[in-house]
């Protein structure tokens, strides 16, 4: 579980964040959404505890973040980036990194840690990529790559920065069935995307950001009746519904 209370983020001067206060569950997948530009990315990083400038308090699993550190917060909270590296290592190794929470101090993997990381890499499908290097693999191929080195860390939390950035269909869907399983597995999942349909489909709940606030914080059905998006958008949601009765939303 991740929560904040009257979290406040700001780069020199400039204040992004103001005041915020959110609770991610155990056991759901929480959608950041917001314009370009409206603190996303700066909040899964204070979350996660990389951007350790900040004002208010973060609990990770009911502990305050700033009294816990680096090794233990590690074991509690996973991230991944939006800008991913490309290192000339092969996907093994890149997942095996995932695991260093977990080893002592010559960051030698254990029995347990192997067998992890082939679990991680089994659980998101790449194993046809394990011995190609990162930096020969395709944007989406390394963002499936970094998620499983993050499934590999085994955390109770896990922050996403845009994950679905570089996938194609068949990889969104790949994506979107791992997400699933580690939300049976009663992790809590912070998320943010830019697709409005994929977010509706995705989330339990959906946060909004504008203008360094959370101006919405909901299930999908209140964001759909309230009209958050056609609000700070300035579009319109229409909805479509088929022979079966199923919503589907399109935003014109
Ligand atoms: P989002 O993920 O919603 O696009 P970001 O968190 O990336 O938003 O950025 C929020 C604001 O903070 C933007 O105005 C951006 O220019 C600014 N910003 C982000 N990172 C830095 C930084 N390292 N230094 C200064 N300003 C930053």
């Amino acid at each position: 579980m991740i929560s904040c209370n009257n979290l406040t983020v700001k780069y020199g001067k400039h204040m992004v964040l103001d005041k915020i206060s959110l609770n991610a569950e155990n056991g759901e997948i929480t959608v950041l959404l917001g314009k370009n530009g409206s603190g996303k990315t700066t909040l899964i990083r204070t979350l996660a505890g990389v951007q350790s400038k900040f004002d208010g308090e973060i609990f990770i699993d009911g502990k305050n973040i700033k009294q816990t550190d680096r090794k233990r917060l590690s074991r509690a909270v996973g991230i991944l980036p939006q800008n991913l590296q490309k290192p000339a290592i092969t996907v093994t190794d890149l997942v095996s990194m995932g695991r260093y929470p977990y080893t002592d101090a010559f960051s030698k993997l254990s029995a347990e840690d192997i067998s992890a990381v082939e679990r991680s890499i089994k659980t998101t499908g790449i194993e046809h990529l394990q011995d190609k290097l990162v930096c020969h693999l395709s944007g989406g191929e390394r963002q499936l790559a970094y998620i499983s080195t993050v499934i590999a860390q085994n955390t109770n939390n896990i922050l996403l920065d845009e994950p679905t950035a570089s996938l194609d269909i068949s990889y969104r869907k790949q994506f979107f069935e791992i997400l699933d399983r580690q939300k049976k597995e009663n992790k809590c999942i912070v998320l943010s995307m830019h697709s409005l349909e994929e977010a509706i489909k995705t989330a339990d709940k959906i946060v909004f950001l504008d203008n360094k606030k959370i101006v919405f914080c909901g299930n999908t059905k209140q964001f759909i009746s309230q009209r958050i998006r056609d609000k700070y958008f300035n579009v319109k949601t229409v909805e479509l519904i088929n022979s079966d009765g199923i919503s589907y939303y399109i935003f014109e």
